[in-house]
């Protein structure tokens, strides 16, 4: 996707998505993760890989 003024856009679902102006929190055990939204663009464009007990977390929350 293009960036308009240097931010990240992404196609998500059919929307179209600016990322980097949010968090994302995801409850685990005992805490809390909390990433930047422009983690979906360096997982999908960089190849870049949460830790396992980050992408547990995720797995629970939204199973
Ligand atoms: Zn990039």
């Amino acid at each position: 996707m293009p960036k308009v003024l240097g931010v990240p856009r992404e196609l998500i679902d059919r929307k179209t998505v600016t990322l980097g102006d949010a968090e994302i929190r995801v409850p685990g055990e005992g805490k809390a993760y909390a990433c930047p939204t422009l983690i979906y663009h360096y997982i999908v464009k960089h190849g870049y890989l949460p830790p396992d007990e980050f992408l547990e977390a995720v797995r629970q929350t939204f199973r």
